[in-house]
Parts: C-alpha cells; sequence; structure tokens
C-alpha cells in the first residue's frame, strides 16, 4: 500500500511530514538537517538551488532569485523572467515540493509518490488548483489539497486530544493569516466557519521594520534617494529585518546594520518599538477574528472553548498576549512550525487506510463499497457489522505495518466547509447585473445546489452563464464585488418565449472542485461544466512544465 506524504507548502518555509507505525506524524528533515525549508528558488545558471542557499543568495543575486511565490499562487499576470524563459507561479512551487520530497526520500530511502498539500483556508478555486498543479508539475500524485488549519487542527484532535470541544485556529503564516472555528469530536473534525487574508502575514511586520530602518538611514544620512530602489539593499534588508523580528520573540531589543552606498548605519530595535510600528496588522486580524464568530452565530456557534496558534508568526509575543486580553483566554501554541505538514500526513494517511479497508471488507463480504466519510456512515450504508470492519481494520494493520489502533483512527471524519461565496451573474428588473450565490461562503462542502433563473427575451439563442466567485455571505451583491472564474454557453432551441427557465447547479466537492451543470427546461438542452480556471497553468504549458521538471535534480 502507497504512504502519502504531507506537504505543507509554506510562503516563507516549507515541510513534509509522515506517519510512522504507531501512527505518529513525524517531520523528516531536509539534507541540511533542517525540518523547515525556506520557500525560496534561486535559478544558478541552469541549475534549481531551494532552500537555505537560496535565501542566502537572495543579497547577491535578488534578480535570480523567487521568495514568497505562494502569494502569486493562481495569478495569471504573476511571471518570472529567467533566461528568458517564463515561469508561472506554479512551475516554481513546484521546485520547493520536488526540494521537500527528493530530501524526504533521500532520508527515509524510499520513493515517494503520493502527497497531500495543504493550502490557506482562504484560497479559491484559482489558488488551490494552482497548488495542485505545483504538486502535479513536480511529478507527484496530489491525493488532496486540505486546508492549512484543519491540517492544523487534525494534528490538534487526533495527537493532543479527542476531547469534544469547539477551538478556534489562529493561523498566521509567512504570508496569510487563516481564522477557523473547528469542532473536535471523538470521530470528527468539522469545520464550521472560515476567514482570514491571503495578504496578511510574518513578511508584513518584515516590512514595516524594512521601513523603519529606511526611515533611519535618512535621518542619519541625509541620504535622501529611496533605498529600496537598489536590489541589493531591499534584500539585504529584508532579511536582516526576518532575522531582528525572530530575535525581537525572545529578547527586548537588537541592533541591526544597514549598509547602502558605502555608508553604515546601526540601528537599535527595542521590542515596544517593533509592536508599535505593527500594532494595526495585529489589530486587523482581530478583526478578522470578529467577523469570523458573527458568521459562526449566525450558524449557532455562539462560544468556543480553546484557541490554538499556528503558524511561524504567532511567535510573536504580543500575539499571544493581545489574544488573551482580547477573549480573555490564554491561547495554546501548538507545534507552531510542524502541525500543519503534520496533520496533512496524519489526512494522507487517512486516504490510505481508508482505501485499505474498503478493499479490505470489500473482499471480505463481497459487498461493494464505495469511499467513505466515517465508519457509522458505512455501517448505515451497507449494512457492514463492527466485527466485518474490526477484521478488516486487523488485515490493514497486518499488511502496512501500521498498529490496529491507528489503523482505527483513521477513521475520524474530516468535513470542511466553502471559504468562498459562488454564483452567476444575473439582471434584475431594472436590467442591472447582479451576482446571485448559489453556494455562500461557510456552506459544509461537498453541497450540491440547484436553482432556476429566466431567459430575459423572446429568441433567445443562447445564455451566457458567467461563473463568480467572492467572500461576501449576501444571497446578492454588485459584480464589481466579485471575480469572474469561468463561463459556460447553453445553446437554446429556436422560437422560445421570454422567461424561460434556466435550471443551475453547482457541485462543489472536497476537493473544492466547483462543477456547473445548466439545462433548459423546453428541451432539456444541458451544458456541464468543470471549472478549469485559464487563470491556473493548463494545456501544453503545463506539459512543458512537466516536462521540465521531470529528471530534475534541485539542489
Ligand atoms: P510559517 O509559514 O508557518 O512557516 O511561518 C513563517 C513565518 O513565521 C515567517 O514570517 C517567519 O519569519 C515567522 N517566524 C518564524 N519564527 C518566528 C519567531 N521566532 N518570531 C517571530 N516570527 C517568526
Amino acid at each position: 500500500m502507497k504512504k502519502v506524504f504531507g506537504i505543507d507548502l509554506g510562503t516563507t518555509y516549507s515541510s513534509i511530514a509522515y506517519v510512522d507505525e504507531y501512527g505518529k506524524p513525524v517531520i523528516l528533515p531536509n539534507v541540511e538537517n533542517q525540518h523547515l525549508t525556506p520557500s525560496v528558488v534561486f535559478f544558478d545558471e541552469g541549475n534549481i538551488v531551494v532552500g537555505d542557499v537560496a535565501k542566502e543568495s537572495s543579497k547577491i543575486y535578488p534578480d535570480e532569485v523567487v521568495s514568497f511565490v505562494k502569494r502569486s499562487m493562481g495569478e495569471p499576470n504573476f511571471l518570472f523572467e529567467y533566461d528568458s524563459k517564463m515561469y508561472r507561479a506554479e512551475e516554481i512551487s513546484s521546485y520547493i515540493i520536488r526540494k521537500v520530497v527528493q530530501d524526504a526520500e533521500q532520508n527515509l530511502g524510499e520513493k515517494i509518490t503520493d502527497v497531500v498539500i495543504t493550502c490557506p483556508a482562504y484560497f479559491g478555486i484559482n489558488e488551490r488548483e494552482a497548488t495542485k498543479k505545483a504538486g502535479e508539475i513536480a511529478g507527484y500524485n496530489v491525493r488532496q489539497i486540505i486546508n492549512e488549519p484543519t491540517a492544523a487542527a487534525i494534528a490538534y484532535g487526533t495527537v493532543e486530544s479527542s476531547e469534544r470541544k469547539t477551538v478556534l485556529v489562529y493561523d498566521l503564516g509567512g504570508g496569510t493569516f487563516d481564522i477557523t472555528m473547528i469542532e473536535i469530536k471523538p470521530d470528527a473534525i468539522e469545520v464550521i466557519c472560515t476567514g482570514g487574508d491571503h495578504n496578511l502575514g510574518g513578511k508584513d511586520w518584515d516590512d514595516r521594520i524594512v521601513s523603519y530602518l529606511v526611515e533611519k538611514f535618512k535621518n542619519k544620512t541625509g541620504i535622501e534617494e529611496d533605498i529600496l530602489d537598489d536590489p541589493d539593499t531591499c534584500q539585504e534588508l529584508q532579511l536582516s529585518a526576518e532575522k531582528a523580528k525572530k530575535v525581537l520573540s525572545q529578547r527586548e531589543k537588537t541592533p541591526i546594520a544597514i549598509t547602502h552606498g558605502g555608508e553604515r548605519v546601526k540601528v537599535e530595535l527595542e521590542r515596544k518599538k517593533f509592536e508599535e510600528i505593527t500594532t494595526d496588522l495585529l489589530e486587523r486580524t482581530i478583526a478578522f477574528i470578529h467577523d469570523m464568530l458573527e458568521e459562526a452565530r449566525k450558524k449557532g456557534y455562539d462560544k468556543f472553548d480553546e484557541i490554538i496558534l499556528v503558524g511561524g508568526a504567532t511567535r510573536m509575543p504580543l500575539i499571544m498576549k493581545r489574544i488573551k486580553e482580547e477573549f480573555s483566554m490564554e491561547p495554546k501554541s501548538f507545534d507552531p512550525d510542524e502541525s500543519i505538514a503534520k496533520g496533512a500526513a496524519i489526512y494522507g494517511c487517512k486516504l490510505v487506510l481508508n482505501d485499505g479497508l474498503i478493499k479490505k471488507i470489500s473482499e471480505n463480504t463481497g459487498k461493494k463499497i464505495k469511499p467513505f466519510d466515517d465508519l457509522i456512515e458505512l455501517t448505515d450504508a451497507v449494512d457492514v457489522t463492527p466485527a466485518q470492519i474490526q477484521e478488516a481494520a486487523r488485515q490493514v494493520a497486518g499488511e502496512t505495518g501500521y498498529t490496529l489502533a491507528a489503523v482505527e483512527r483513521s477513521a475520524v471524519k474530516v468535513k470542511n466547509v466553502t471559504s468562498k461565496s459562488f454564483g452567476v451573474i444575473v439582471r434584475n428588473r431594472q436590467n442591472e447585473e447582479l451576482v446571485f450565490n448559489l453556494i455562500t461562503r461557510n456552506t459544509s462542502v461537498p453541497v450540491n445546489t440547484k436553482k432556476a433563473f429566466f431567459t430575459g427575451i423572446a429568441d433567445q439563442e443562447t445564455v451566457l452563464i458567467r461563473i463568480m466567485e467572492n467572500e461576501t455571505s449576501e444571497k446578492t451583491l454588485p459584480p464589481q464585488y466579485a471575480i469572474e472564474i469561468g463561463t459556460a454557453v447553453l445553446d437554446l432551441p429556436d422560437g422560445l418565449p421570454a422567461d424561460l427557465p434556466v435550471e443551475i447547479t453547482f457541485n462543489l466537492d472536497m476537493d473544492g472542485c466547483l462543477q456547473i451543470n445548466a439545462v433548459e427546461t423546453y428541451k432539456s438542452r444541458c451544458v456541464d461544466v468543470t471549472l478549469n480556471t485559464c487563470a491556473v497553468i493548463n494545456g501544453e504549458e503545463l506539459e512543458e512544465a512537466k516536462a521540465r521538471c521531470n529528471n530534475l535534480f534541485v539542489h
């Protein structure tokens, strides 16, 4: 049976984990023997270098180094040019995935084929699809893309505690912020609500230090030019700022040197000052928590039992202090750097063991069994007895080398919600365009909804269905608050009157893949679309990227 590995593809750092035979998630270090690999890619004259060396090289070769590429995932306009070739965010990310997998293979002495990759809960269709493509370009079978806070909660729920409770996962990574309410039960992990900002993370705290240093340099030297226009100085300041930020998590102050144009200035940054210049960033996260809690209240959840902090940037002491002050509750820091990869590995292991259980139960009982979410669902659906499940679990344990307890634990159900709303463009009575949401955010997935709309005029030849993604919870909204993620055209028969009903069905699966079906009710002509967004690498371009990555050794 194939193992599935969990990859945390972070904005600033990435990591990989697997589940050992006792069911315990373990991080696999890279060849430099570190648990975290900087998500930085250096195009070094024909070689691709990822990690620490790439990060260090950014000082000397700023134009050949790409950092924070995750912030550009699914963005059609992002292209990095090197040696007259254009690279999309997906391809650059594939090198990061390659590096962590390759090092893990070396470490374990076995080939890795199947992976689960995490992404911020806040990622929409394009960004998720791009993350999946990054894994495929790297040459791996991407079993699923799961949300980072869900992964962290899986790790927390299965490793730390199995009591029933509602927890808030405050996840502040290098480039993204997610806030998620999750219900942990002994047999299930259920996401209730999610919110956040995919352009808010530790890097923004670094940027504030950079601006502060630039100002200090100006004051001390009298040099008026913008020193950030010099790519070398800019990279150097970014690295110094991140280092200073980390030191300030431990100490009250830190010295920082700024060198530019032959001038060298030493600045001492105090934690208090750092907290003062970043306070609005922290307050933004607090506002996001309240927005999310408001949504949760609408779903009937008006309190929570715990707050857990994940993501490297939650190490900044003020985060814990401020949250404690706001919610009168001591937040728990939970394995901030590693819980996401570990949770993804546990989820991957669950997929494998579930497959194994299905196979064994089918063989033993002669019954055809579909993939299932949990064992209760299985016993209800196909009338399999607990004894038969136990027997199959014992066989799977025997064949895989996992302990029986690990196999049984793998049956924990994971339920997610969509972080985005999805709708179509319609016209109201005043003939103005509006987005009508068929799926609103924070609905449990998978979800299937159907709604009838009406043609506008007699003899209409086609219906153009414009599929929109947005972040509001309203049923209708002006189009400028949504982005178009795809279109479909439904041809209509001749001679139809106005106001003919057209039924549109949206089907959103666990992976965040959206399928649309539209049918006219007169002759039942229909159109089916699986959203293959044009914002993400596809077709020939995808094949070329895969070919480039094939046999590539990442240093
Ligand atoms: P992640 O995406 O979870 O790996 O988080 C990475 C972010 O955490 C980066 O912005 C790091 O600079 C930040 N980070 C890591 N360690 C610390 C620390 N000790 N203090 C403050 N920020 C940190």
